[in-house]
């Protein structure tokens, strides 16, 4: 199928089309509104979170071939905010609209295996893995892998659903609706000191910026907190953001990705996921740094020249899940310098992102506290 690859600038009033109407389209939408830039969004739920923010909305399925065409006609740039993309839908209309990110990345990133090889291929140090397609070759790759290892399925699995972590035999009872997608990863259990990630950016023109680190604390396997700049050494943090530009490069980047990692004590660091698009933990970007990670990912994929972001404060961004919103908003009256974020979701559910939080301070230990003091985020 063969793909525009003009690599265009997009002048500011240029149409960007975002398939996927979740909070990282209505956060890409709100910048480029400010940048003078258009945007459309395809999304089933109407005035959808993106949708409330955007030039116009198309309400349909993700995978609506005709809805595609539609936003391939209407768009300058096609972009999304999800991996889980219907592929084949965006190859019918890699010949019409701008596609900077190509169907090449989400091929690699919306597939464990094939993203884990990629890694591997490139060479990051990742977790050891097996490819796993039934019970059988769970038992093989158990010999090889060994316990405490997780399986994992390849596709469709987000903030732990899809997987499940297996200490000893006792544990192998509960693989069977992973084993039943016939598609799965066992991978070693990696013993890390802290989760960390770290946004990169890349356009046409190859230029290449991350944003600094972020540290990530998670709650029932979903993002609680993230820490800005992490508490590891500078000299961590480098490697970091030189492993995340050398995947950018591999890849041909051209927008934003996020890289989640697991640093050990000694020092070694494991990427864990690839995040093709704008990414939780880059969400204190928005306050905390000059420039954003969606930004960023406008500007990328327009392909306008892109600077260095830098962090003017460090930052504690915290999650609004369903069970924190009302929390939440009623600690507005007693915090006039956090920033409060809620995406205008109409069904709030336990568990569900609803909004979040960021705090610019001098003192991030003393923030984590502060924030803990609240007893809201206590479950
Ligand atoms: P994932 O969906 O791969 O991001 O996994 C969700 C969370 O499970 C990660 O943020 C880690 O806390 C944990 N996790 C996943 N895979 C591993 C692993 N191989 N070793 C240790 N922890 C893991």
């Amino acid at each position: 199928m063969p793909t525009l690859t003009r690599d265009h600038f997009i002048p500011q009033g240029g149409t960007i089309g975002i398939i996927g109407g979740g909070q990282l389209g209505q956060m890409m939408a709100l910048d480029a509104k400010y940048a003078g830039m258009k945007t459309i969004i395809l999304d089933p739920t109407p005035d959808c979170p993106a949708g409330q923010c955007a030039d116009d909305q198309l309400v349909a399925p993700y995978d609506d071939r005709r809805a595609i065409e539609e936003l391939a006609a209407r768009a300058d740039v096609l972009t999304y905010e999800f991996e889980n993309v219907d592929l084949a839908a965006l190859e019918a209309v890699a010949d019409q609209v701008e596609l900077p990110q190509g169907t090449e990345l989400l091929r690699i990133t919306k597939d464990r295996l094939r993203e884990k090889s990629f890694l591997r291929d490139a060479g990051l140090s990742t977790a050891p893995f097996r490819a796993v397609k039934n019970a059988a070759e769970l038992t093989a790759a158990l010999e090889e892998i060994g316990y405490p290892s997780v399986l994992k399925t390849c596709e469709g699995g987000y903030d732990g659903h899809g997987q499940v972590v297996l200490k000893s035999a006792a544990d192998l009872a509960g693989c069977d609706a992973i084993l039943a997608t016939k598609n799965c990863i066992l991978e070693g259990w990696v013993d890390f000191d802290l989760e960390c990630s770290v946004m990169v950016a890349r356009n046409a023109n190859g230029e290449v910026v991350t944003f600094p680190v972020s540290e990530n604390i998670h709650q029932n396997e979903i993002l609680h907190l993230s820490i800005v700049p992490a508490r590891i050494s500078e000299e961590l943090q480098d490697r970091a953001q030189e492993m995340a530009k050398r995947i950018a490069r591999k890849l041909d980047l051209k927008g934003i990705l996020g890289v989640e990692m697991f640093v050990k004590e000694d020092g070694a660091i494991y990427v864990n996921e690839l995040a093709p698009r704008p990414h939780n933990s880059g969400h204190f970007s928005i306050e905390a740094c000059d420039f954003s990670q969606f930004a960023l990912h406008n500007r990328a994929i327009c392909n306008w020249p892109l600077p260095a972001p830098t962090l003017l404060k460090p930052a504690v961004m915290v999650n609004v899940l369903g069970q924190h919103q009302k929390g939440a908003a009623a600690l507005i009256k007693q915090k006039p310098t956090w920033h409060f974020h809620d995406y205008g979701k109409a069904e709030s559910r336990i568990n569900r992102k609803m909004g979040h939080v960021t705090i610019l301070t001098d003192d991030l230990d003393a923030t984590i506290e502060e924030i803990a003091a609240t007893h809201l985020w206590d479950n």
